[in-house]
């Protein structure tokens, strides 16, 4: 079929007609201020592909109207991300912003770079690294700072500094405690549907347009590429900790379980610095990503804000994130902070009200809409998070994702129900010709609903996936929220297009650098259940190249289909004991090799026993497939 995106309906351009938003130029002002050079040519490549390329969002001109098919709030948003260069944001203290979804920062220490926040892939870090070296003469980088535990903070750390020069010493990595944990946490027990997931968030499939990707609202978008990791050399544990880092003073507030598990907010007491690490950012976060994660606390988000106006407010003479522009002057700052605060305790607090006066998540997020106050300025406004969605998320951390109503506590999955409704509706030409009415009378979060039983009931049928494409795309075009316009484009670009290819996707997220339990957990999610029926094994395992002085001893166990662990011993009535090293656990975990394999070329050793015992856990694990269906079954 492959059809191309369709025009703005006459109901999408009357919801995006053009409006005067509420919004001041200071934005703009903001974004653009102190501006020192920007990246010659603006593309950053490899040889293996581009990486970055401003000029493909130069469709989105500053002062320009949006397009019918953009919203218009969107589309200042839009605007304001495509500004990109290396700026001076104090005496000492520059960022680059538009050469990834998120904002490195350079300060200048006694003898070079303190950076912060190194971005998502190496080859946009070590372009903007090169841009300050170029301007701003060149240093070496002494120390990085990770003011988070996600990817586009850490991932680009290789093209700042090298893992040599972190080994001797001449550079330090410091990062909040449980930073590793973290990090590759987030990828071990749902990284591979996170990642499916990741590309409805931020949309790298969408061609850059009017009718495609216009932003991610954090920030312009993913760049292509690998990111990297290094460890950290040193933690920071608790909030009023401070440390001298090439010669300045910074004093750090930990903001844990808020917008990631491991944060920390600091602050330059001797410059009026304040960096609000992705706890502040010029637009409403999520308190759970549409790919996906764990609920984020709200009350102890906003709570943080509030703790660090307290800490810092009265000296902080300038606010910097890691994402988007900076804000200049106390007042601004605090007005700035004050109105974050309250906008994630408001969300939680109203949520949590209707809640407790008997709503359910889809009603409160109905009856829900951001106050004026929020409204008035573009910093609250859902860019990037959406308040119908957050709502939701502050619902399931307090009551689950079940809204209490039997009828819903065990529906029928949705290929099921899907038949069942085509068949209510009359057969999928009644259901068709119903939805194609609403859809012409601009109803379009419905047909949505009622399309979807018709695409799962019957995926081959072309006219019910156009028309569901075409729906997904009307309410992209009117959404202000990046991610809820990404979202929608890349669920009609694939029933348009079919899924991306399913190929096995073994490798994931940060494997190399997981720990023994964090490998035996992804594991235990990977094993074949219907294949091990009856099976026991009992499996004692030495890593040889643990850190530790003593041998790193565990004991691994199948029992009832179910894999169990203990550390720190071994079972005296093991069916086997193997010696081997953490690399050896990776590639049985990635399927790379098996028991046998790995006993024949040595990258086990049996001590003891018969080796088949751990191939009754490690050689049952499931390939995990990209690809897989969201839209459609
Ligand atoms: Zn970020």
């Amino acid at each position: 079929m492959a059809s191309e995106p369709r025009d703005a309906s006459a109901h999408t351009t009357a919801h995006n007609a053009p409006v005067a938003l509420p919004f001041d130029d200071a934005d703009f002002e903001r974004a653009t201020r102190g501006l020192v050079a920007q990246h010659p040519g603006g593309v950053i490549e490899t040889p293996i592909g581009v990486v970055w390329d401003t000029s493909r969002y130069d469709f989105i001109e500053r002062g320009s109207t949006n397009p019918d098919t953009v919203s218009p709030s969107l589309w200042r948003q839009a605007q304001l991300n495509n500004v990109h260069g290396l700026f001076e944001v104090g005496p000492g203290i520059w960022q680059a912003r538009g050469y990834d979804i998120s904002n490195v920062t350079f300060i200048e220490g006694a003898t070079g770079w303190i950076v912060i926040d190194p971005l998502t892939v190496e080859p946009t870090a070590r372009a903007c690294l090169d841009l300050a070296n170029a301007h701003l003469g060149e240093r070496p980088v002494v120390a990085v700072i990770y003011t988070h535990s996600h990817t586009d903070h850490f991932g680009g750390v290789h093209g700042v500094t090298t893992e040599d020069d972190v080994a001797a010493g001449r550079c330090r990595i410091i990062a909040p405690e449980h930073f590793m944990r973290e990090t590759v946490g987030e990828n071990v027990i749902a990284g591979h549907a996170m990642a499916r997931r990741a590309a409805y968030q931020f949309g790298p499939f969408l061609p850059p347009g009017p009718k495609g990707h216009v932003d991610c609202g954090l920030g312009k978008a993913i760049p292509f590429f690998m990111p990297g990791l290094m460890a950290p050399t040193e933690d920071i544990t608790h909030t009023g900790q401070e440390l001298e880092v090439d010669g300045v003073r910074i004093v750090f507030q930990m903001t844990p379980e808020a917008e990631a598990p491991a944060e920390m907010n600091f602050f330059f007491p001797d410059h009026g610095w304040l960096c609000m690490a992705e706890n502040c950012t010029h637009n409403l976060h999520n308190l759970v990503p549409i790919r996906g994660a764990l609920v984020r606390d709200a009350r102890k988000w906003s709570q943080y804000i509030q703790d660090a106006i307290e800490l810092f407010g009265d000296d902080a003479e300038v606010m910097f994130a890691s994402h988007h522009w900076p804000r200049w002057g106390n007042e601004d700052a605090l007005h700035f902070l004050g109105l974050q605060r309250d906008l994630y305790r408001w969300i939680h607090d109203q949520t949590m009200r209707q809640a407790n006066r008997g709503l359910v998540p889809t009603e409160i997020a109905e009856v829900l809409e951001l106050p004026p106050e929020f409204r008035a300025e573009s910093h609250t406004v859902g860019y990037y998070g959406h308040l119908a969605h957050n709502v939701k998320a502050v619902y399931q951390r307090y009551l689950s994702w079940y809204d209490g109503n039997p009828a819903n506590l065990w529906k029928l999955p949705p290929e099921a129900a899907g038949a069942n409704y085509v068949e209510l509706a009359g057969g999928a030409d009644a259901l068709l010709a119903h939805a194609q009415s609403r859809f012409d009378a601009g109803e379009y979060r419905w047909v949505a609903e009622v399309l979807n039983h018709l695409v799962f009931a019957d995926p081959a049928n072309e006219a019910a996936r156009e028309l569901q494409a075409a729906t997904f795309e009307q309410i992209g075009y009117q959404s202000e929220s990046a991610t809820f316009r990404n979202a929608y484009l890349t669920g009609a670009q694939e029933l348009r297009n079919g899924l991306p290819p399913a190929m096995p996707s073994n490798r994931i997220g940060y494997l190399d650098a997981m720990s023994v339990d964090q490998l035996l957990d992804l594991i235990g999610v990977k094993l074949r259940s219907e294949d091990v029926g009856g099976l026991r094994a009992t499996v004692n395992l030495t890593f040889t190249d643990s850190e530790s002085d003593v041998d790193d001893r565990w004991v691994v166990g199948l029992s009832n289909r179910t894999v169990h662990y203990v550390e720190g011993r071994h079972a005296d009535d093991a069916d086997v004991t193997l010696s081997l090293t953490r690399p050896t656990l990776v590639a049985l975990s990635a399927l790379e090799t098996t028991i046998d394999a790995a006993v024949a070329d040595g990258a086990i050793e049996v001590v003891d026993g018969d080796p088949a015992a751990a191939g009754r856990i490690f050689d049952h694990l499931d390939t995990f497939m990209s690809g897989f269906g969201l839209a459609e079954p």
